[in-house]
C-alpha cells in the first residue's frame, strides 16, 4: 500500500475494529488520516494516530453534514486525492438494544439509520470526488443484518440497509473503478459492543458454535480489512465478506446432540 492514502473513520480507542484495520494498512505502507467523534475520544485517537505517523486528525460527527464537509475539505487541501476509506461507525440508543425490536421508537429508528447506515452514503458522496484514480470503500456490518440475533434489534435493521447500500453504491461507483464492500465481523469486545444487552453471552455462543471454535481477533479483522481496501481485492465489489470464524455457515452443531 506504499503511496496509497486512506481515511479511517471510527476509531474510539485501541480496541476499535477501525484501529485493527488502520494498523494493518499502515504496516503495508499506507499513509492514513483519522477522524474522531468529540473531545473525549480526541484524547485517545490523537496518540494512536501519531503512533502511525499520521498528520491529519480531524473531528467529525456524521450526524452533522457540515462536519463531514469540513473533513473532506481538509483532506482535499492536504492530499488532493484519496485512495481508500474505512467507515466503522454505528450508533443506537442502548436502551433499545435490549428487549424486543418491535418496541423500537420512531426517533431511535431514524437516529440509528442515519448514523449507522446513511452516514456511509454521505461519506461516499464526498469521497468519490477525491478518488480520482479509482479507490476502495469499506464499511463494517454484523450477522444481525441477516438473521435475528438477541438484542441487536434496530441495529440489525440498520445493518441490513447498510449492506443493501453497499450493493447500490458498488454499481454506481464501479464505472469509476471505485469498489465498495462490507466486512461482517464476528462479535468483538469494543466500546460499541458494550451497549448491546447480554453481549458476553453472544461472545461465548459464537466461540462455542463457530467452525473455528473461537472468536475473531482484532488482527483477523484488520488483515481482512486490509485485503478489502487494497489491490489484493481488485476484482471484488458489492460484497459482504464474513470474518466471523465461519459462524454464519452453521445451521446446527452435531456434537452437542443429546440421545433421544
Ligand atoms: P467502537 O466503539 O470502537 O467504534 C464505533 C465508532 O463509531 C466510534 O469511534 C464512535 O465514535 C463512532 N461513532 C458513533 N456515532 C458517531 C457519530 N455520530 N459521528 C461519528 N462517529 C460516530 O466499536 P467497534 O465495534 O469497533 O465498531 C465499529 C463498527 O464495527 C460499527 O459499525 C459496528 O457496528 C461494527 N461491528 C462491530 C462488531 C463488534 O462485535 N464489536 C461486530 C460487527 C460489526
Amino acid at each position: 500500500m506504499a503511496g496509497k492514502r486512506g481515511l479511517i473513520m471510527g476509531v474510539a480507542n485501541q480496541r476499535s475494529i477501525a484501529w485493527g484495520v488502520a494498523e494493518a494498512c499502515a504496516e503495508a505502507g499506507a499513509e492514513l488520516a483519522f477522524t474522531f467523534q468529540g473531545e473525549a475520544l480526541e484524547k485517545r485517537v490523537r496518540p494512536l494516530a501519531a503512533s502511525l505517523g499520521s498528520e491529519i486528525v480531524l473531528p467529525c460527527d456524521v450526524s452533522d453534514s457540515d462536519s463531514i464537509d469540513a473533513v473532506f475539505r481538509e483532506v482535499d487541501a492536504k492530499w488532493g486525492r484519496l485512495d481508500f476509506l474505512l467507515h466503522a461507525i454505528a450508533y443506537s440508543d442502548k436502551t433499545e438494544l435490549t428487549g424486543r425490536y418491535v418496541d423500537t421508537s420512531a426517533a431511535n429508528f431514524a437516529l440509528s439509520m442515519n448514523i449507522s447506515c446513511y452516514s456511509f452514503t454521505a461519506i461516499a458522496q464526498r469521497a468519490e470526488k477525491l478518488m480520482t484514480d479509482g479507490g476502495a470503500m469499506l464499511t463494517l456490518t454484523y450477522y444481525g443484518a441477516e438473521k435475528v440475533m438477541p438484542h441487536y434489534n434496530v441495529m440489525g435493521v440498520a445493518k441490513a440497509a447498510l449492506e443493501a447500500s453497499v450493493r447500490y453504491m458498488a454499481m454506481d461507483l464501479g464505472p469509476r473503478n471505485i469498489r465498495v464492500n462490507a466486512l461482517s465481523a464476528g462479535p468483538m469486545k469494543t466500546l460499541a459492543a458494550s451497549g448491546i444487552g447480554d453481549f458476553r453471552y453472544i461472545l461465548k455462543w459464537n466461540e462455542l458454535n463457530s467452525p473455528l471454535r473461537r472468536n475473531v481477533s482484532q488482527e483477523d479483522v484488520g488483515k481482512a480489512g486490509f485485503y478489502l481496501l487494497s489491490d489484493l481485492s481488485s476484482g471484488v465489489t458489492g460484497e459482504c465478506h464474513h470474518v466471523d470464524c465461519g459462524y454464519h455457515v452453521v445451521g446446527m452443531k452435531a456434537e452437542d446432540a443429546p440421545d433421544i
